[in-house]
């Protein structure tokens, strides 16, 4: 099989293409209106403005005030600054609450943090990637200092009930952090109803560049800088402000919330239709998450008895571009810890693919995955010891 000079897109969870939109917003602040958004002089001056308006369009799309929003340089930062700077500021909290399928930014951190003597609890799921809303109940104790829960999955987009989990973090008195990095663009956010009290969030999954992004810090909560500098960002994240970026991040944000209904819809119709034809007319393939509390964008499917890896080959060589739910590690491929936490059986964990889509996907991109995917199966099939002939 030769390559393909196409280029099919459909791996959108693990990162986005720049809206035209937001690189037109962005350009004229690198060569021209370069100045320093603290700068007393008009020239910079006039940039600060532009951050104060990106602030406040994303304050508006999440529905909080821009004075609770802190840009950070990705979605990992600001993970890593919620959950350090929280028993940073908490020093007599020695427990911290996680699930077992939280993206490495979260879940990592919570086995730094057993390296550093806390306890961590992981909730765990059931095979539809859902928690147990009773486990979480139990789990909070006096010396609780946070729970991280993600809003959505970026392996399978199985979506948690987080205005749910909020009132019962809250009602026990307790901080909620919430990974929202997959949710933005795709799932409303709307602060003022669900009293998360921090919130991490990320450019690159909503079609800004990579290398910005923020955490949402309710009013009044006591959490300590992870970057110790200057008074930018109110004395939470010292360091000249990435201004360009912010300013593309805001487009982006003003986009998703302008046109989040009808792209959802139309992104869903096209993910549907793909879901439909794998799970019916491939023989041996299974959904990876949750059937219906899912992102409209996100489909993790197994095909038993072949390798993810291989499939990912031939579709490159195709040129579609997806990933694989299995990471090779050590020269063994080894389920991600999201499947082993959904027990996935062996057979299907290791060939499990994720398909993610955007607002950039059309009808012709899903029909040309299904007109070369069986055979790609077939193929890989036959050759596997595993496989039963059918
Ligand atoms: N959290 C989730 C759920 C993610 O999917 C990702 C990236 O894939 C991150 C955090 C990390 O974001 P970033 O790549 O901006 O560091």
């Amino acid at each position: 099989m030769s390559r393909t000079d196409r280029v099919i897109y459909m791996d959108n969870n693990a990162t986005t293409r720049v809206a035209p939109e937001v690189f037109e917003e962005m350009k004229p602040y690198f060569c021209d209106l370069y100045g320093n958004p603290s700068s007393m002089h008009t020239f910079g001056g006039q940039v600060g403005k532009k951050v104060t308006g990106a602030r406040d369009k994303i304050a508006a799309s999440l529905n909080c005030a821009p004075v609770e929003i802190v840009f950070t340089s990705c979605g990992t930062e600001s993970d890593n600054f919620a959950v350090k700077g929280i028993f940073e500021a908490h020093p007599d909290k020695r427990h911290f609450i996680t699930t077992r399928v939280e993206h490495p930014a979260v879940y990592n951190l919570g086995r730094w943090f057993e390296h550093q003597g806390y306890d961590v609890t992981y909730l765990s799921v059931d095979n539809e990637g859902m928690l147990d809303l009773d486990e979480l109940r139990s789990a909070i104790r006096p010396d609780t200092g946070l729970v991280s829960i993600m809003w959505a999955n970026n392996e399978t987009g199985t979506i948690f009930p987080i205005p749910r989990i909020a009132r019962i973090v809250k009602g026990a008195g307790c901080l909620l952090h919430v990974d929202a990095v997959q949710a933005i663009g795709k799932i409303p956010i709307d602060l003022r109803k669900v009293p998360i009290d921090l919130l991490a969030l990320s450019g690159h999954k909503v079609h800004a560049p990579k290398g910005i992004g923020l955490l949402y810090v309710r009013k009044g909560t006591k959490i300590r800088s992870q970057m110790i500098g200057g008074h930018q960002e109110r004395g939470r994240r010292g360091g000249t402000e990435n201004t360009p970026y912010i300013i593309g991040f805001g487009k982006a944000c003003e986009l998703a919330m302008e046109n989040m209904g009808d792209e959802v819809s139309k992104v869903k119709a096209l993910r549907d239709k793909l879901e439909h034809f794998i799970l019916n007319k491939i023989p041996m393939t299974r959904l990876n998450g949750h059937p219906i509390e899912r992102l409209p964008n996100t489909l993790s499917v197994s095909f038993e008895y072949i390798e993810g890896e291989a499939i990912l080959l031939d579709l490159d060589r195709l040129g579609i571009c997806a990933s694989s739910g299995s990471a090779c590690t050590s020269g063994s491929l080894e389920p991600s810890h999201v499947l082993r936490a959904m027990g996935v059986p062996f057979t299907c964990a290791h060939g499990s693919i994720r398909f993610s889509l955007s607002r950039y996907n059309t009808e012709e991109d899903v029909d040309y995955v299904i007109e070369h995917l069986p055979e790609v199966i077939n193929r890989l099939r036959e050759m596997s010891p595993f496989a039963p002939k059918v």
